[in-house]
Parts: structure tokens; C-alpha cells; sequence
């Protein structure tokens, strides 16, 4: 028969292989329990929705919808989408749970994939990994700070610095459409400078030119007039008192007046973590905002909202290409259990859950029938003993130790052997 080709991943998904998980693992344990520190409760969402609650949640004119979407229709007929994010799911479970009636702000955060039919390049993939928070059911500054804040707190816990919070105010439904206008009429003559997704966007969603990153678009977006100056008393007391508390928490930030975020449902507050230097665009490690609105385009009552997510992949990366050192996953071993023959291997299993359960650092290797290779191993291992379980030995009721640095062996009894190695590792 003619060798199989092998099969690849679908394009823009990866493995995490056992050498990287460390670094998940890291980064994971750090940031959930700072997370639960500040009493967010987990939530999980099923991996797909119906694509109504992304089409109507994050816009019809945002990247997302338009073009990075992973919708398909079930069996049944149903039209289905892999989530794009998770700010959507979680309201949907929000409200369909009643979770409106819990005493609020509901602060909830997830983990998990998501996916984007997105053009992938290093950082940009089109399965990702996602770590966000939602605080649900308070207008007030001190959350959009509070988030900020652990947002920075759970970079530096992981060991990345040097990260600026990137931030603005979209201002709401109230002062935002005269900002609106203004930039169509900035836009109007420089139509043919933009690019071509912009000049669709002109029509359906103009703040979000402000937001392109074709480089001609940027040079263009330089002189575009700034949302500060249309926001109304309400918008401007509340971003002015988020930068008071951000003052007070010294997470340095950057205003940024071309930061509008690619999602439809936010109001007020909107901000990116982006490093220091080299910036490009797939630099944000966490993006997020307030979506005072969200709650009642999905059916609820007007209910005020903040969140963020994290790209967990592009954090990882980072992570790694700083040289951070990890704990490793695993226990480092102190023994080595070879065994030789039938009637050993058969006891073997026993034994190693005997010595594990006596809190002994113990490996093997079943599979194996050379004790020249097992020995080999343990010696790559750099265990200090080695416990030899032969024919003879398992006939007998003993197993003999050997001492890796002298190579000394001398022969215990089986029944004996948990405790005297409890002993000699001082356990
Ligand atoms: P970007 O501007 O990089 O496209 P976005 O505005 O689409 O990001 P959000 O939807 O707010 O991003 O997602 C929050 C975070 O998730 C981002 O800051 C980023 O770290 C990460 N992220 C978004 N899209 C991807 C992707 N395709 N691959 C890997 N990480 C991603
Ligand atoms: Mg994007």
C-alpha cells in the first residue's frame, strides 16, 4: 500500500506542544489568581452561537462580521458560529441565566478559544486563545480603572514590563454622532488617499477609518479632528475622573485620540495594553473598553458594562521571547524504577503507586526490557537511585537499590522497600 500523506493543521491553528505548556501554564495560574484575588467568578460558554449574537452584539460593519466570521449552518438548519470572542457569550449567559436579579456589579471571566477567519501571520491566528473580564452592572470610573489596573498587574505578574495603556473616550450615543459628522466631513475630500476597505467604511461606520492600519490611512488619520473635543460634560467628567484614578494607581498611560477598537458595542472608555517600542499590528496583548449598550442590544435592560480580553498566545509569545523562566511542569525525579521480565512488570505498577503515594519523586519505564537502557535514562534523569525489580528479585520479595553516583547495589526486602526509601530521601 502507498505511504498515507499526512494531514496539516487547518491554516492559521497550532498545536501547543508539551514544551510550550509551561508557558500556558504560567501565564494562566498568574493572571487567574490575581483574577480571583479581585473576586471575578469563572465562566464558561459553549464554543459556538447562534451568529445573531455576534452580528448583533460586535456589529455588522466590524472586521469580525464582515469578514472574519466562522459561521455554517448545522444539520438542523440553524446558522451556528465558532465565537469570534467572548464579551457577546457571556452576556448571553448573563441574561439567559437571570443573572440580572445577583447582587451587582456580576464580575465573570473566561478563558478559552476563539476564532477569526483572519489573515494569520506571527500573532495573528485563526484559533486564539482568550483571557477575559467583565464587570457587569456598574457606570462608575473605578471599574474602568480597576480593570486597567489588573490588566497591568497581571502583565507585570508574568514578568512582562515596559507596556503603556493606550487610551480614549468614544464618548456615547448622546455626543458621539456630531463626532461622527465632523469626520465625514474630514474624510470627504481625502477619499482617494484611504484605502479601499476605509472607503467602504466611509459609508458604513466612518470612526472606524480612524482605526485602519494600512499606513497611508495612518499618515491620513494624523490630522483627523479628536473625539475630546465633541464630548459632552457627562462623557468628559467620566474620562477625566478614569485618568484621575489611573493617576493614582500609576499605570502609565498614553492618550490616544485614533483609538476607536473594532468592535461596534462600545461607549466611553476604550484602551489597548501596546508596548513601549516597536509597535506593530499585532503588538495589543489586552484590548477593552466600556459597552454601556450591549446589555440592551441583546434583550436586557440598560445595563452599564466594562471589560477586556488578553490574547493569551501573543502574552505566551512574549513571555518566551524574553527569556522569562517558568516553573517547570512536572516532578524532577529522585528515583528510577527499572524492571526486567514478566513476572517484575506485572508488580511494577503496584510498586511505583506505592512509592508515589509515599510522596516519593519517582519515574519508569515500563515499555522497557534492556536494564542497560533503563539505566541510561535514569542516569539522563539524574535520579539518585535507582531500584532494580528483576525475575529473580520479584520470585523473592526483594528489589535491589543502586546508588547512581558509586554504582554500590545491595538488595532490600519488597515489603521494606517504601519505607527505606522514605528514609534515605528524608521524607
Ligand atoms: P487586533 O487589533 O490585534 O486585530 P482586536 O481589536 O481584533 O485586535 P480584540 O477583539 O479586542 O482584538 O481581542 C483582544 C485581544 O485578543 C487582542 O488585544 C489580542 O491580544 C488578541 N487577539 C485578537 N485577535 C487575535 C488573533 N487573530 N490572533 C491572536 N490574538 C488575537
Ligand atoms: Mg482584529
Amino acid at each position: 500500500m502507498a505511504k498515507q500523506k499526512t494531514i496539516q493543521a487547518p491554516k492559521g491553528m497550532h498545536d501547543i506542544l508539551p514544551e510550550d505548556q509551561k508557558y500556558w501554564r504560567h501565564v494562566m495560574k498568574k493572571s487567574q489568581s490575581l483574577i480571583e484575588d479581585y473576586s471575578f467568578e469563572r465562566i464558561d460558554t459553549p464554543i459556538v452561537e447562534p451568529t445573531e449574537l455576534f452580528l448583533r452584539s460586535v456589529g455588522s460593519s466590524s472586521d469580525i462580521a464582515e469578514k472574519e466570521i466562522y459561521n455554517f449552518k448545522t444539520k438542523g438548519g440553524d446558522d451556528i458560529s465558532l465565537r469570534p470572542e467572548g464579551t457577546a457569550s457571556t452576556v448571553r449567559a448573563y441574561l439567559e441565566n437571570g443573572m440580572n436579579v445577583r447582587p451587582h456589579p456580576v464580575k465573570l471571566y473566561y478563558i478559552g478559544p476563539m476564532f477569526r477567519h483572519d489573515q494569520p501571520q506571527q500573532g495573528r491566528y485563526r484559533q486564539f486563545y482568550q483571557l477575559g473580564l467583565e464587570t457587569i452592572g456598574d457606570a462608575s470610573e473605578v471599574v474602568d480603572a480597576e480593570l486597567i489596573f489588573l490588566g497591568y498587574k497581571i502583565l507585570d505578574s508574568v514578568g512582562l514590563h515596559g507596556y503603556n495603556v493606550h487610551i480614549n473616550s468614544i464618548g456615547d450615543q448622546s455626543c458621539r454622532p456630531a463626532y461622527l459628522r465632523a469626520l465625514k466631513d474630514f474624510y470627504k475630500n481625502k477619499i482617494k488617499k484611504v484605502c479601499p476597505q476605509c472607503r467602504i467604511r466611509f459609508k458604513k461606520n466612518v470612526l472606524r477609518m480612524l482605526d485602519c492600519k494600512e499606513e497611508g490611512c495612518r499618515e491620513v488619520n494624523k490630522e483627523a479632528p479628536p473625539i475630546i473635543d465633541f464630548l459632552d460634560d457627562t462623557c468628559k467628567t467620566h474620562f477625566k475622573r478614569v485618568l484621575e484614578f489611573l493617576d493614582e494607581t500609576k499605570v502609565p498611560y498614553i492618550l490616544d485620540s485614533s483609538l476607536v477598537r473594532g468592535l461596534d458595542y462600545y461607549t466611553r472608555t476604550v484602551f489597548e495594553f501596546l508596548p513601549e517600542e516597536n509597535i506593530t499590528a499585532q503588538s495589543a496583548v489586552i484590548s477593552g473598553g466600556r459597552y454601556d449598550r450591549l446589555i440592551d442590544m441583546l434583550g436586557g435592560s440598560k445595563t452599564p458594562a466594562a471589560g477586556w480580553a488578553m490574547g493569551i498566545d501573543r502574552v505566551v509569545s512574549e513571555v518566551k521571547a524574553k527569556g522569562i523562566s517558568v516553573p517547570e511542569i512536572g516532578i524532577k525525579p529522585r528515583v528510577f524504577l527499572a524492571q526486567l521480565g514478566e513476572a517484575a512488570k506485572k508488580k511494577s505498577l503496584a510498586l511505583f503507586e506505592n512509592l508515589r503515594k509515599a510522596g516519593i519523586e519517582v519515574k519508569s519505564s515500563f515499555g522497557r526490557d534492556s536494564i542497560k537502557s533503563q539505566l541510561r535514562i535514569a542516569h539522563r534523569l539524574g535520579v539518585k537511585y535507582t531500584l532494580i525489580f528483576g525475575q529473580k528479585e520479584a520470585l523473592e520479595g526483594t528489589i535491589i537499590l543502586r546508588e547512581m553516583d558509586t554504582g554500590i547495589q545491595e538488595t532490600l526486602l519488597l515489603t521494606k522497600v517504601v519505607d527505606e526509601m522514605k528514609k534515605r530521601l528524608k521524607k
